[in-house]
């Protein structure tokens, strides 16, 4: 268990690593292409050499720094291990700098504000987020107040014409990345949800389904039997439970061996399930007894329902398993009253059940004893076997 959450950690550990080296590879490429552009405005004669080369370093020291800490297992003990922060606060100090160091090209670094700023969706928590946008906000205000109207967009030119609008496509194809991120992002959710549902269906069947048989466990069988009987309640309509049990089942296992009852067991599944109706439901109630439970339906018509299952099971061709097997069932049936519990309603089918095993097998008990009679005595030298078992 430690070593699976171990190895769970550093799965998780070497992912987040990856992702922040994809991440810090876009932002370098990113400081790289403002600092070409910063370069290109040297070249128009914008601005002199100074701004590009102290803008383009002051960048370079910030990824090399960030790379060492990354590199160095310094940035994993952080609170957060990315460092937006420090790298967000940063970038707008050196992107506020070049405006007010160079203005008539401001309209550049303070472009560059809003491309920091669609990184925010990588703050670790709100504050840092805020943090980051306050700086962004009251830094350029700061700049633009004390700048005044020499804070220039570079269009006076054919080549600043064309530097602005590299910054524009600077800007969008930060947009579009951050987007593709986000659908990447989406669509990876849905591939996760898709995997969660599954494995939800699948814990749900597996926690519902009698794994041998595919029918429904005890537990769910006993949920549709209570289902039925407030849905009785609701409209008065009759309802029959029956419990089935397989004979001398132990002489199956020990004459052709434990496979061949398994088989015998998944073939009586099968054959039960055609031979009921689409709103029948029958479970496997433990070993070899299965419980159906016969909705709408009067304890006499139950009898015939059951008396066809009965003889489907002895007449079925069992050679599969054997030329010499034969099965036979015995069932114990009981209609719901007002009033019945699961327990009582199963206890009741149990005892008819005991009874057709006593007068010799084979057979359909119907449990007709009225049940002031039946619960006081003759119950206690009974099995008493309940669903919460
Ligand atoms: P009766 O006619 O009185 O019902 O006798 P029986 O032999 O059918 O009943 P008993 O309760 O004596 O034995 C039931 C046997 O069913 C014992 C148990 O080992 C076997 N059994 C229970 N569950 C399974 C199963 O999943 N697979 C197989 N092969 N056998 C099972
Ligand atoms: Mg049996
Ligand atoms: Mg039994």
């Amino acid at each position: 268990m430690a070593q699976v959450k171990a190895e769970t950690s550093s799965a998780h550990s070497e992912k987040l690593r990856r992702s922040i080296a994809r991440t810090q590879v876009t932002i370098a490429a990113a400081y790289a292409y403002d600092s070409l552009i910063l370069f290109g405005f040297y070249a128009a004669g914008y601005v002199g050499i100074a701004v590009p080369l102290s803008v383009s370093a002051a960048l370079s020291v910030l990824v090399a720094v960030v790379n060492l800490a990354h590199h160095s297992g310094w940035s994993r003990d952080r609170k957060d291990p990315t460092l937006f922060l420090p790298q967000q606060l940063y970038a707008i100090t050196v992107a506020l700098a070049a405006a007010m160091a160079a203005p008539q090209i401001a309209f550049q670094p303070l472009a560059t504000l809003f491309a920091i700023s669609a990184f925010a969706f990588m703050a670790p928590d709100r504050r840092s987020q805020v943090v980051g946008a306050g700086a962004a906000a009251l830094g350029s205000a700061s700049v633009i107040l004390t700048t005044g109207p020499d804070l220039a967009m570079p269009t006076s030119t054919l080549a600043g014409q064309a530097l602005t609008s590299a910054v524009v496509f600077g800007l969008l194809a930060r947009c579009i990345w951050v987007a593709d991120f986000f659908r990447k992002l989406q669509r990876r959710l849905s591939e996760k949800n898709k995997a969660l549902k599954a494995a939800i269906e699948q814990i749900d069947a597996m926690a519902n389904r009698d794994e041998l048989t595919g029918l429904p466990n005890r537990r769910c069988i006993g949920r549709l039997l209570a289902e039925e009987i407030a849905l009785c309640d609701q409209t008065g309509l009759a309802l029959s439970v029956a419990l089935v049990d397989i004979d001398h089942f132990k002489r199956i296992n020990d004459a052709w061996g434990h496979l061949a009852g398994d088989r015998t067991l998944q073939i009586f599944a099968s054959v039960a399930s055609s031979a009921i109706r689409a709103s029948d439901r029958l479970g496997r109630f433990g070993g070899e007894e299965f419980l159906l439970v016969l909705a709408a339906t009067r304890l006499k018509e139950a009898e015939a329902i059951l008396n066809r299952i009965r003889n489907y099971i002895c007449s079925h061709d069992w050679s599969a398993i054997d030329n010499d097997l034969h099965v036979t069932i015995t069932v114990g049936a009981t209609e719901y009253a007002r009033g019945d519990s699961v327990e009582e309603l199963i206890r009741r089918a149990d005892l008819a059940l005991y009874l057709g095993k006593e007068s010799g097998r084979d057979r359909v008990v119907l449990d007709r004893t009225p049940l002031q009679e039946l619960r006081p005595g003759q119950s206690k030298a009974l099995p008493q076997r309940v669903l919460a078992e």
